[in-house]
């Protein structure tokens, strides 16, 4: 017997992914949470029928979204994560020493306990001493701190359920609130192909919310079928558009995707999102 998952796109365009073994399956509070391996990307979480990471090709959204922020903050202590229960964001942020605290905070608690369970590629880095794993809403922790981080990181599902409110504009100007006074902001922003309408109403918003900086940036993650990924970046202080080390110099840390060039090749928008974004 054949099993397939379809991820549906949209009512015309759905996207086919054999599986081999349904590990885990069941429904939480926020959402349907699958397990699956399959023979095409590896090991993978589904949540609600939507693919969120996949062991083969998580390595490019994680460090796209944790090292283009990171390295352009002078010294990244405090971090916040929202959403990100897999644990991809937190393994590429420790790999930054100057990172004393990582608070991550996502909303299902099932999400943390089946990753650390399925994918310890992704969650082994949970057990650093310099994260605390908090349960909760997003959105309310960050309407309750002032100035307490230097880089807020969403590493949110899509704008569904729980998620929705992480992509307006109020919540920004909260996120805002919370960093410190040279502080950054990253939210993964979906795909400009597919959904072009949330992608401009974020780059507004979030322009809106940080008036010095706000910038789109892209990167290829496969499984994400759309082509480019786009993540939405905004700064009290530094351009994030310019990494802190020089051209040239090498990484502290091992990476798959992320390079000082991909950096800055990343916030070079093709004519058709600039278009999108009222920057042609
Ligand atoms: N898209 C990511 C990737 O490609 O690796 C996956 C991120 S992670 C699985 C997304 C998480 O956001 C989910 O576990 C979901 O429970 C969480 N989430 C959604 N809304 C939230 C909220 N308001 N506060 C905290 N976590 C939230």
């Amino acid at each position: 017997m054949e099993l397939w998952l379809r991820e549906i796109e949209s009512d015309d365009l759905h996207i086919g992914i054999r599986v081999s073994r349904v590990l885990h399956r069941e429904r939480s509070r926020y959402q349907d949470i699958a397990i699956v391996d399959t023979p095409g990307l590896g090991r993978m979480l589904v949540l609600d029928g939507i693919v969120q990471t996949t062991v083969k090709d998580e390595f490019a959204y994680h460090e796209m979204i944790v090292h283009v922020p990171l390295m352009s903050h002078p010294s990244p202590r405090r971090v916040l994560v929202i959403g990100g229960g897999d644990g991809g964001t937190v393994r590429e942020l420790v790999k930054h020493v100057s990172v004393e605290r990582v608070d991550l905070v996502e909303i299902d608690e099932r999400v943390v306990a089946l990753c650390r369970e399925y994918l310890p590629e992704l969650s082994a880095s949970f057990d650093d001493p310099r994260v605390n794993i908090i349960i909760g809403d997003g959105i309310e922790h960050v309407s309750n701190v002032r100035g307490e981080y230097d880089v807020v990181i969403v590493d949110s599902s899509d704008p569904v359920g729980p998620a929705v409110g992480l992509f307006r504009e109020e919540f920004y100007r909260s996120v805002y609130r919370a960093l410190d006074d040279d502080g950054l902001m990253v939210a993964q922003t979906e795909s400009p192909f597919g959904t072009p309408q949330l992608v401009r109403d974020v780059a507004a918003a979030v322009g809106r919310a940080f008036p010095p900086h706000a910038y789109l940036y892209l990167a290829n993650v496969p499984v994400y079928s759309l082509g480019d990924w786009s993540f939405t970046i905004g700064s009290k202080g530094p351009d994030p558009r310019t990494p802190r080390l020089p051209e040239g110099a090498s990484l502290p840390f091992a990476t798959r995707y992320y390079t000082l060039e991909v950096h800055r090749a990343a916030f070079a928008l093709p004519r058709y999102v600039q278009e999108l974004l009222d920057l042609a």
